[in-house]
């Protein structure tokens, strides 16, 4: 089962608690963009076996949305961040780094 630290509550909880929100930092394309832009945005999704980025809510604890940081083959988890940051922190990538020396996924290592 697969457990993560809400980061704004401090709750550990289990994926039960939560609402899966998909693919975190995303490049947001509207009105005005480029029709590339816009079909990236809407249906270009990482799917990796390894290192992957996303997004939860705590739905039933304080509904915060959260990213995560975390393997999808094992299901380790590397860390849980705010939602309002436009990287991972330095110390979830640190994480990754000492776990899975080499990572990629999209433009960050
Ligand atoms: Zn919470």
């Amino acid at each position: 089962m697969l457990i993560l630290k809400c980061p704004y509550c401090g709750v550990a909880c289990d994926e039960t608690e939560l609402h899966a929100g998909g693919e975190a930092h995303l490049t947001r394309h509207g009105p005005g963009s480029s029709d590339a832009d816009f079909e990236e945005y809407l249906f270009m999704r990482e799917n990796p076996r390894g290192v992957h980025f996303e997004r939860w809510r705590h739905v039933y604890g304080c509904g915060k949305w959260f990213h995560a940081a975390r393997d999808t083959a094992t299901l380790e988890v590397f860390g849980t961040y705010s939602a309002q940051v436009a990287e991972p922190p330095k110390d979830v990538r640190a994480a990754i780094t000492a776990k899975v020396p080499g990572w990629r996924w999209r433009d960050l290592s």
